[in-house]
């Protein structure tokens, strides 16, 4: 396995796409976590797993040049 884009030829590192959300979907699990270590209920668990699955299916490398899923 070369190095590279197969699409155009890039041939430095992919770059990661909708990283931001990654780290927000990490942000958000603070707050329910903190909830569930005081012992409360978990406020807005839900939305911090949605925006972790949202995060995994967004979230992937690509081209810096041609913009397409990095595949090499
Ligand atoms: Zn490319």
């Amino acid at each position: 396995m070369s190095p590279g884009c197969r699409h155009c030829g890039y041939a430095g590192r992919p770059r990661w796409a909708n990283g931001h959300l990654a780290v927000l979907a990490a942000l958000l699990w603070l707050v329910p976590l903190a909830f569930l270590s005081q012992g409360f209920y978990p406020f807005l668990i839900v939305p911090a797993m949605a925006l972790t699955v949202w995060a995994a299916v967004a979230v992937r490398r690509v081209c810096p040049s041609c913009r397409r899923p990095w595949r090499p």
